[in-house]
C-alpha cells in the first residue's frame, strides 16, 4: 500500500488552509499552520502572479487546487483518484457527488468518521494492522469502500490493547455523521446509508474537480 510520506502539514501550507491531517496536533499551538501559514517553498512569501500573488487566478488552477485539495485530504494517490472518478462517471446521479460518497466510505475514513482514530492517517494505519472485521471478515485494505448495511467492529483481540482500551472514553466525545451509527461499548459501527452531500466536507468543491477530470 502506498503512502505519502513527505512532510504533512506543508500540505496545509500549499492549499492555505488547515486540512487536519495529523489528529490532535491540528488543534493544538504546535499546528504548522498556526505559525506559518503562507505557502511552502523559497517563493512562499514573496508570491509572483497567480493564487499566491494578486494576480487572477486561471480556471485551470482552481480546478487542479480543489481536486488535489480533495486529494490530500482523503489521502489518496492520483491514480487512485483518478480510478475513483472514472467508478463515479459510470454510476447513476451526479458524477461530484459520486466521488465524494466513493472517499467517504471508504473503510480508512469510516473507521475516523467514527471516532475510532484521530485521522484518517491513523485510521489507515490501525486498519493495516488488522484491528477491524467488516461483516465477519478481517479486513486490512484501507482503500476498500463499504456499502449501506456494512458492519465494522474491533476485532476481539485488539480490543485488550491499552489504544481500544482507552478508546471507550475518548471517543465518546468525538461526533459522528448520521450516515453511521455507532455503538462504543461493543466497539461497532455500521454504515447506515450513503452520505448526503450536506454531510461531507463543504470545503470540497466536486464541480471544480469534475471540470478538472472533463478538460
Ligand atoms: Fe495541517 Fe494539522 Fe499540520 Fe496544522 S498540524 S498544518 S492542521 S496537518
Amino acid at each position: 500500500m502506498a503512502k505519502y510520506i513527505g512532510p504533512v502539514c506543508r500540505l496545509c501550507r500549499r492549499e492555505g488552509e488547515k486540512l487536519f491531517l495529523k489528529g490532535e496536533r491540528c488543534f493544538s499551538p504546535k499546528c504548522a499552520f498556526e505559525q506559518r501559514s503562507f505557502p511552502p517553498g523559497q517563493h512562499g512569501k514573496n508570491p509572483g502572479r497567480g493564487r499566491r500573488g494578486t494576480g487572477r487566478e486561471s480556471d485551470y488552477a482552481r480546478q487542479l487546487r480543489a481536486k488535489q485539495r480533495a486529494r490530500r485530504v482523503y489521502g489518496v494517490f492520483e491514480r487512485q483518484f483518478r480510478r475513483y472518478y472514472g467508478i463515479a462517471l459510470k454510476h447513476h446521479g451526479l458524477t461530484g457527488l459520486n466521488l465524494l460518497q466513493i472517499l467517504e466510505t471508504r473503510l480508512d475514513n469510516v473507521v475516523y468518521r467514527l471516532g475510532f482514530a484521530t485521522s484518517r492517517a491513523q485510521a489507515r494505519l490501525l486498519v493495516s494492522h488488522g484491528h477491524f472485521i467488516v461483516n465477519g471478515r478481517r479486513l486490512n485494505v484501507a482503500s476498500t469502500t463499504l456499502e449501506a448495511g456494512d458492519i465494522l467492529q474491533v476485532r476481539d483481540g485488539s480490543r485488550d490493547t491499552t489504544y481500544f482500551k482507552e478508546l471507550g472514553t475518548l471517543a465518546e466525545t468525538r461526533n459522528f455523521p448520521a450516515w453511521l451509527a455507532r455503538d462504543l461499548k461493543n466497539m461497532t459501527g455500521t454504515v447506515q446509508r450513503l452520505p448526503e452531500r450536506a454531510e461531507i466536507d463543504g470545503n470540497l468543491n466536486e464541480q471544480l474537480i469534475v471540470e478538472y477530470y472533463s478538460r
